[in-house]
Parts: C-alpha cells; sequence; structure tokens
C-alpha cells in the first residue's frame, strides 16, 4: 500500500525561502577583503540571492552545471552556496589552501564552468592561468572599487553583475537526488576525489546536525562557523543557520586571526562556534595571553582531528564553555558522531565526562557504523575491541565522481554490502562513544588538511643513500599531527638528518617536508611485503618531535 503524503522534494532553495519568511530580520555578519564588517539581515540576503541565480543566467550557466568557488566564510559565498544549488547547478567548493597542482587538477576534473574567487585567492588563481582551459567567466567577490588587474580576458566583478539583476526569481522545484554541492577531499591516496551531495542528502544532514543532542541549533542562538566552507560545506552549519533562523557570524579570511575572532565573539554575543583543533589552540593561546575572555561562548564543536585533552580543560576552566567533539569526513556531509551524554552520566565527575569528551561521540541517527576484524568480522561495541570503522546511512557517499560506483571496486569506497570504508580504526564503548585510534589510510592530517605519506616516502627514496623510507603521523602540540620520515640507509652511507631535510625541501611543498628524521635499521613488514605503518606507529607510540 501507497502513503497518501504530499511528495514535496527537498530543495535547499526551501531553506532559504523560510529564513526570509520566518527570520527576515536575522542578521549575516561577515569579515571580508572589502569590508572589515558587513552586515545584511536574512530579507537582504535572500533577495541577492534572487538576483545571483538571474546572474547565473545571464552567464549562460545551466542546470547541472559546475560552479567553482575559491572563497572563505563570508555572506557572497553564502548567497553562492543558495543561489547556485536552488537554480539546479552545483556548488563546487574548492580549498585554496591545497597545492597548486591540486586545484587546477580539481577545477579541471570537475569542469567547472564559471568560478568564483575572493578578491584574495585572486593572485593564487592567476598563477593558474594556463592550466584552466574550461573555465568560461571568473568573477571576482568584490565592489567596482576593489577589481584587481587581471590577466585573464573572462574576469568580472561580482557587485556590478548583482546590481544588474532583479530580485525576481522563482526557485525551481526538480528532483531531490540532483546534486547540489561537490567538494573533493585529498583525505584519501591518489588524486583528490570528488564528492557530490544532493539537496535530499544536505537537508536530511542539516535536520540531523541542528537536533538538540547534536548542535542544539536555534533562533536563540548566534553562531561563528570558523572551519571553512570549503571544508565539507563548513560542516552544515549554512543550511542548518537559515534553517531555524540562527544569526550567522562570518570570520572571511580571519579564521586564525585571535584578535579578530575574539572581537566578533564578544562584539556580536556569539553563543557556539566550530573548527578544528588547530583553531581553538590559537585561540586560546591569544585569548590568555592578552588575558581576554568570551563569555557568550557556551559551546565549541571540535572535529576535523582528535581533540586534546587541554582544549577541553582550557575552554572549561578559563571560559566556562563546552567542547563538543564530533567525528566525520567529506564523504559523511561530515556528520557521523558527536559527544553528548546519556541519562545517568550527569552525575559523572569532572574527569570522567572530560574523558568522554576526549572520545569522538555517539552516532547520530541516521548513521549506522560498525567496526570489523581483518576477516570483515562485525566486533563488539566493549570499548575494548578495535577495527576498521564503516558507516552508512542517507547523507554518506556511494561513490566518487567520475570513478567506479561498483561496490567492491578498488576505486569505490563501499564495501559489497554498502558500507562506506573510512579508512579509521577505531573501538566502540558499549555506551556508544567511538574512539578513533589509528587509521588505514596513508595520509597525515596537519592543522585540518591533508598530506599523503607517499608523496613523502617517494621523495625520499630518491635520495641515493636512502635504501627504505617510511612516514607516520605523529602528535604535535600546534598542528595536531605532522609527519615523521623513518629511514634505512644503504649500506655504509652515512646521511645526516638535516642532510635529509634539505634534499626534502628541494622537491616537497613545504607544508609536506617531515618535521623530523629517524635513522632505523630495518622497518617491520605485512605477510605481503608492505611496510606494517600500525607496528610502526606502535613502536614510535610516545615519539615526540624537536622543541623549535
Ligand atoms: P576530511 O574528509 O578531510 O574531513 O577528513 C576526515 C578524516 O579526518 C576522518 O576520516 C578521520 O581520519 C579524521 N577525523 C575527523 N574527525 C576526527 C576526530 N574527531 N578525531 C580523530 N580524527 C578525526
Amino acid at each position: 500500500m501507497q502513503a497518501l503524503m504530499m511528495n514535496t522534494q527537498l530543495m535547499i532553495s526551501s531553506i532559504l525561502e523560510n529564513a526570509e519568511k520566518n527570520f527576515p530580520e536575522v542578521e549575516m555578519v561577515s569579515v571580508t577583503a572589502d569590508n572589515p564588517l558587513h552586515r545584511q539581515s536574512y530579507r537582504r540576503f535572500g533577495e541577492r540571492c534572487r538576483q545571483l541565480a538571474n546572474c547565473l543566467d545571464s552567464l549562460g550557466a545551466v542546470f547541472g552545471d559546475r560552479i567553482g568557488t575559491l572563497a572563505w566564510n563570508d555572506y557572497r559565498h553564502m548567497e553562492l552556496y543558495y543561489a547556485v544549488s536552488g537554480s539546479g547547478m552545483v556548488c563546487h567548493t574548492i580549498n585554496p589552501r591545497l597545492f597548486p597542482e591540486q586545484i587546477s587538477y580539481i577545477i579541471n576534473h570537475a569542469e567547472d564552468k564559471i568560478l568564483f574567487v575572493d578578491l584574495l585567492v585572486m593572485p593564487l588563481v592567476e598563477a593558474l592561468k594556463q592550466h584552466l582551459t574550461k573555465v568560461e567567466a571568473i568573477v571576482v567577490l568584490t565592489d567596482k572599487e576593489h577589481m584587481p588587474k587581471s590577466s585573464f580576458s573572462n574576469v568580472l566583478c561580482y557587485e556590478e553583475l548583482l546590481s544588474s539583476e532583479t530580485a525576481h526569481y522563482e526557485w525551481p522545484s526538480f528532483d531531490e537526488n540532483t546534486a547540489s554541492g561537490m567538494c573533493y577531499t585529498s583525505g584519501t591516496t591518489g588524486n583528490p576525489k570528488g564528492v557530490v551531495y544532493s539537496h535530499r542528502s544536505t537537508i536530511i544532514h542539516a535536520l540531523a546536525g541542528a537536533l538538540p543532542d547534536v548542535t542544539c541549533a536555534s533562533n536563540m542562538e548566534t553562531t561563528l562557523p570558523i572551519v571553512p566552507m570549503f571544508h565539507v560545506n563548513a560542516w552544515g552549519a549554512p543550511y542548518a543557520a537559515l534553517m531555524v533562523g540562527m544569526k550567522m557570524v562570518l570570520p572571511g579570511p580571519k579564521m586564525a586571526d585571535g584578535e579578530t575572532l575574539h572581537q566578533l565573539i564578544t562584539s556580536e554575543n556569539v553563543t557556539f562556534s566550530s573548527g578544528v583543533p588547530t583553531i581553538w589552540l590559537a585561540l586560546l593561546d591569544y585569548l590568555e595571553i592578552e588575558k581576554k575572555s568570551v563569555p557568550s561562548l557556551r559551546r565549541v564543536s571540535v572535529g576535523g582531528a582528535a581533540c586534546p585533552r587541554v582544549i577541553v580543560e582550557r575552554f572549561k576552566e578559563n571560559h566556562n564553555c563546552t567542547v563538543v567533539q564530533g567525528w566525520g569526513m567529506t564523504e559523511t556531509s561530515p556528520l557521523g558522531t558527536v559527544f553528548n551524554l546519556k541519562k545517568g552520566m550527569e552525575d559523572f565527575s569532572e574527569d570522567e565526562i572530560i574523558d568522554l569528551q576526549c572520545l569522538q561521540g555517539r552516532g547520530v541517527f541516521g548513521i549506522e557504523m560498525i567496526i570489523v576484524d581483518e576477516n570483515n568480522q562485525e566486533l563488539a561495541w566493549d570499548g575494548v575491541a578495535f577495527g576498521a570503522l564503516k558507516v552508512r546511512g542517507p547523507w554518506v557517499a556511494k561513490s566518487y565522481y567520475g570513478l567506479s560506483d561498483i561496490p567492491g571496486s578498488e576505486e569505490c569506497p563501499v564495501d559489497d554490502n554498502g558500507w562506506f570504508e573510512t579508512g579509521d580504526v577505531a573501538s566502540i564503548t558499549p555506551e556508544g562513544f567511538l574512539q578513533i585510534t589509528d587509521r588505514t589510510k596513508d595520509v597525515i592530517k596537519s592543522g585540518g588538511e591533508w598530506i599523503s605519506s607517499i608523496e613523502i616516502e617517494n621523495a625520499a627514496v630518491n635520495h641515493a643513500d636512502v635504501a627504505e623510507a617510511a612516514v607516520i603521523g605523529r602528535y604535535h602540540p600546534k598542528w595536531t599531527e605532522r609527519p615523521l620520515l623513518i629511514i634505512v640507509l644503504q649500506p655504509e652511507r652515512s646521511l645526516t638528518r638535516e642532510g635529509m631535510l634539505d634534499f626534502l625541501t628541494k622537491s616537497l611543498h613545504k607544508m609536506s617536508v617531515p618535521d623530523d628524521v629517524v635513522f632505523v635499521n630495518e622497518l617491520p613488514h605485512t605477510a605481503t611485503g608492505k611496510i606494517n605503518k600500525l607496528g610502526l606507529r606502535k613502536t614510535f607510540e610516545k615519539y615526540q618531535f624537536p622543541i623549535d
């Protein structure tokens, strides 16, 4: 028997219409390269989104076209989120911090038709000019007064384009499974891979993310998403905020600047904020050195990398603010698990609660998760057994853009039973708290950005004195993780640490040059002859990088 309910399609444009209708006066406050503090209401935001949708039409963009953004967190980027997806195109957010060759690869692979670029990112795009063969127009996210000189022939000014369009636009309705957004992840081996979100996945994810035990999003709160809008849609904040009418404060290019963040939090009464551990460590240092406080801030969400205990403690002791750790991935939109207490735990001691906050949180409704052993047998949730973490759910990727979608094939991240293989190793407590203990994927996350271990190893073995090289990530107090290079030398060679680092500086990007080199007589191998990284990580468990 078929249900008798309306088959209303879940459209991202409906979130915008909801915000305009129910929360027209709520503000969106932004820092941009051309304005230290811009304010607009959700009513004005809605008008500008419709003007932008008309611009996209005028520029010849059509349903399904990929529209690239290279931008920070601000109102213009928000307008792109809604106008591009709302009109049936795909909002492809690109991380300007990636290596230039990765950026041009991503733009070309996605076949972005138009690029919308922040003023400060224009020099980077100019340098890529000869590689961007398929881009038809570049729109600089600024006004006429701040337009930079450019070597491109097809450069346009965002504000000029907008002012020439009306705010009359009917958002179309179409299949909710249509692509709405795209984000490439470099957290896998090989080239970056494109994750494609749908209207449906985005809306269901935002609904789950807004729940009381997740971010507790509400019209009463003010949010400051510091996690970039080019990194998994700023963890869904741009959607959840407008869904519930939450005031947004957007730090623009100043997301690593303690002084600006403090200023925004205190002057705008920010109650909730989200970001990677490196950002929080920098802000906490700033507040403590400058003897400043953030009394309005009640909760901060930390994710993208393991949250060090000091962050939880310093926020609690010095700022009476609760840290909510979450785990997720670009491929999981990103919400997977998030910290929240279960009934009965409110009586736990402060230390016991901090212990729980240092775990990766509990599963959110919509996400199923399992851990399995090497024979793919499911392991118990006993807090002891650990194995490969797999997840599935309506906002989890089933394949990557342009790669095979056959489960179990090498290019497809999903196994034969429909589980997404995260590449993380974890245990789960009987209460359902996830604890990430290791990673099977050969990548290192430094300050929220990925570094490939294999790239460093390949560069290292190019040195004539090196017989074998392995790279593992080790804890770093500022970047959370940094690469450690472990080397076996050719017989009777005497390469030094400095010699090796010097050599690597010539072929690697600065960020990928390891923080230290250790020489060993031999490396451990698995039965199939691969370097046993799990074993190496165990051996170097207590390793600490030299203090600069
Ligand atoms: P990304 O796709 O760049 O967001 O990276 C996702 C990966 O970051 C995960 O697969 C984990 O390896 C790591 N990660 C995310 N959140 C956490 C966390 N809270 N603790 C430990 N690792 C995390």
